[in-house]
């Protein structure tokens, strides 16, 4: 059964412990009840709510059966808006920013309700209504004795970040993984994962992007067959279930409250957590108050790579790709006024010669391109020379399936904005950047474009070109980056 949001949020004056108060936004848990160890409580609410923090109207419960529960201490409810010297602020996502609040005349309360604007598409925070919070006992999970049944054997430099994993979980720390692309760091959480299972804790993998959760869940789900995994996303299946592992997106971790002993923050850089204050509050209200948070990232901000050296913050950096060859270096090309060129309907000539030897070789490419504008203009003119090259951007709906075919092979070349810096890993591929010298191809935009070559061990070389007009301080940084991690690779004897 589902809530109408009229009315319905009346509690019965049965079942009102405070004479004055009929609706359940009156009731808080500051002071929460006393848990009334005789009651008989739903385990279907139990296993829906452990960890979570959800919205009334997100409870398939009535009323009256969620507020028993929290008379009996099973529950806790938090107001969702909260008011403050300034105005406003949001308890789910921290928002404060007073421009981002509305108020609407509510049907619910009759009064002018003021909501949350930034989190409104998790269900709308507003003030007559609560977050509810499971605070009875946790329900069981059998652990098996051995619950990693992936038998791979890890790198020198994964095994390395793996051991500093392991102590991170027994020591609720924090740890930051500086992992190059292609180092093979999914299997780099296995056994961190295994001894947070092994010792009663379960563990959160967030990731910013949908793709990345979908693809990791079989890959996880394989390695623990025993455990429960679920996969959170807009949309998902899962979204009722609770799990000793869950995949989630980080703008899930929105509908978690202390839920989390180990969480583990995917590809960081590329949500900025340091520049999106939503995932770090989302962040720190998902995971329990001992806890170890762990960081993985190829590229990391300046801020945290100063704080590395300064040993500020505990770090490990794994600066081979698990093949154990270095990683491939970009070159730097002159190719002139390109933009100027592309307005004329005409292709650098060494960019045009780039792209014919790739067809002839019949060697699959990338070329990234800043902006959607010239792709159109890049992709008409190069379909004169292959018809079958194609461009790719991300409002492009037919994205998933154009890289499918480049994946067949079907596609020879791709051109492409940034939207496939990361993630998309095609195992034989040459990669070329045009107009390397933009804004938008920062250091490490750069790293992780030069990061899609040479991934796999069969193929474990391959070209990166920066086409340019003109070098930038990021590119040059890009390249050194790369660079000290090969330099570094040699030092530990991570590479051959
Ligand atoms: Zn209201
Ligand atoms: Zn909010």
């Amino acid at each position: 059964m589902r809530f109408s949001l009229e009315n319905e949020t009346l509690i019965p004056e049965s079942l009102s412990n405070k004479p004055d108060s009929k609706r359940i936004s009156d009731y808080e848990s500051s002071f929460p009840q006393p848990l009334n160890p005789s009651f008989k409580y739903s385990t279907e609410l139990q296993n829906l709510l452990t960890g979570k923090q959800l919205l009334l109207e997100e409870l398939p419960f009535s009323l009256e059966e969620i507020h028993t529960h929290y008379i009996n201490g099973y529950l806790h409810y938090r107001k969702c808006i909260e008011k403050t010297k300034d105005g406003y602020s949001c308890v789910r996502c921290g928002n404060a920013d007073q421009k981002l609040f509305a108020s609407f005349g509510c049907a619910r309360c009759k009064e002018e309700c003021t909501y949350c604007r930034k989190c409104i598409n998790m269900g709308r925070m507003s003030e007559c209504t609560v977050l509810v919070t499971w605070s009875g006992p946790n329900t069981n999970t059998q652990i098996p004795v051995k619950p990693l049944a992936w038998e791979g054997t890890l790198s020198a430099g994964q095994q390395k970040a793996s051991t500093e994993l392991i102590q991170a979980v027994h020591s609720n720390d924090e740890l930051l993984i500086w992992a190059v692309c292609g180092a093979g760091k999914t299997e780099i959480l296995f056994e961190g994962m295994e001894t947070a299972l092994l010792t009663g804790k379960n563990v959160c993998i967030a990731t910013p992007r949908t793709d990345v959760v979908i693809e990791l869940a079989p890959r996880i789900k394989e390695s623990f067959p025993a455990i429960d995994v679920i996969a959170l996303y807009g949309g998902s299946e899962d979204r009722n279930k609770t799990a000793p592992i869950t995949l989630a997106t980080t703008h899930q971790l929105l509908r978690f409250y202390k839920a989390f002993d180990i969480i583990i923050i995917d590809e960081v850089d590329a949500f900025p957590y340091s520049a999106e204050p939503m995932l770090q509050y989302a962040v720190n209200q998902a995971k329990k108050n001992i806890s170890s948070t762990i960081f993985l990232t190829a590229t990391p901000n300046q801020t945290w790579k100063k704080e590395i050296v300064a040993g500020k913050r505990k770090a490990v950096t794994i600066p081979a790709r698990y093949h154990r060859y270095p990683l491939p270096v970009p070159e730097f090309v002159w190719c002139g006024n390109w933009e100027k060129l592309l307005k004329k309907k005409k292709l650098p000539r060494n960019v045009v010669f780039w792209v014919k030897e790739h067809l002839k070789m019949n060697k699959q490419a990338f070329l990234f391109v800043p902006r959607i504008t010239y792709l159109e203009k890049m992709v008409s003119l190069l379909q004169a020379i292959d018809p079958r090259i194609q461009g790719v951007h991300a409002e492009d709906p037919d994205r998933k399936d154009k890289v499918a075919r480049f994946r067949a092979g079907e596609i020879p070349i791709l051109v492409t904005t940034t939207i496939l810096e990361r993630g998309v890993t095609v195992p034989d591929i040459d990669v070329a950047v045009l107009g390397a010298e933009d804004k938008i191809f920062t250091e490490s935009a750069l790293v992780q474009i030069s990061g899609r070559v040479g991934r796999s061990a069969k193929h474990p070389t391959g070209e990166i070109i920066f086409f340019h007009y003109g070098r930038t301080r990021e590119m040059i940084k890009a390249k050194q980056h790369i660079e000290n991690m090969n330099k570094e690779a040699v030092q530990n004897g991570f590479v051959d």
